[in-house]
């Protein structure tokens, strides 16, 4: 059933990649928050190899009853410090790192689970106040930070665009997340950072003209997400 929305969306990819004339990769992140573990399953048939989701009990079960070849899981949506100690041992990348807090809870639990977790700082540039991610003049302090912690490994940034009607609007936010993971590659060994994740159903071609190799997208390929 997802099949040729899938397809769509995979050549949609690849025509934003010629127009940006980018001969490196994007990796597409199927977001199913809200849908059955059929849909995972489905999708990752079709060679769909990360999937995101936005809860940590959701994402448990899905984990749990998911039947198919190896995906890696992807948390997505933002992270309460009471829900790190159950993603950790779930996640292969937490998109969503936004505060010391966070970090220092990651931080002790993957220490427990000898793991080192893979995270990117999620960073709010529109500065808009219903949406997570850190402030531009957070951001600074918080990869220092993130740094001293010997079982966290930064790997890059997340961040969302506010919704416009124009996804052409989206340019200039990513733009600035673009030059922000560039300068991140001078902080960190320079094989760690490898992600920018950014950009969604309504404007992942205008993120990967602008440099996102992460894209979440769920609904152009799942369809609407129906909320319980
Ligand atoms: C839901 C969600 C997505 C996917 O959104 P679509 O518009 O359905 O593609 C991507 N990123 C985050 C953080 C989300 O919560």
């Amino acid at each position: 059933m997802i099949e040729s929305a899938l397809s769509a969306v995979r050549h949609r990819m690849e025509a934003a990649m010629v127009r940006a004339g980018r001969v490196d990769r994007v990796r597409l992140v199927g977001v199913t928050k809200n849908h059955p573990v059929e849909a995972v399953e489905e999708a990752a048939a079709l060679g769909v190899a990360i999937v995101g989701e936005n809860r940590v009990q959701e994402a448990k079960q899905k984990i749990e009853a998911y039947q198919g070849p190896p995906i890696e899981w992807h948390l997505i949506g933002h992270l309460q410090v009471n829900k790190v100690r159950q993603a950790v041992p779930l996640f292969s990348l937490i998109h969503s790192v936004d505060s010391r807090k966070v970090l220092d809870e990651i931080e002790r639990v993957a220490a427990k689970h000898e793991k080192v977790q893979d995270v990117l700082l999620q960073l709010n540039i529109a500065c808009e106040a219903s949406k997570s991610g850190m402030l531009l003049e957070e951001y600074p302090a918080l990869r220092e930070y993130a740094q001293t912690l010997p079982h966290v490994r930064v790997r890059g940034l997340m961040c969302m665009a506010p919704f416009f009607e124009n996804a052409e609007e989206s340019r200039p936010i990513f733009r600035v997340a673009a030059a922000l993971y560039e300068d991140m590659k001078q902080y960190f060994p320079p094989e760690q950072i490898s992600y920018l994740s950014m950009g969604m159903t309504h404007d992942f071609e205008v993120a990967i003209e602008e440099g996102a190799n992460l894209i979440r997208v769920g609904t152009a390929i799942f369809g609407e997400r129906i909320y319980k």
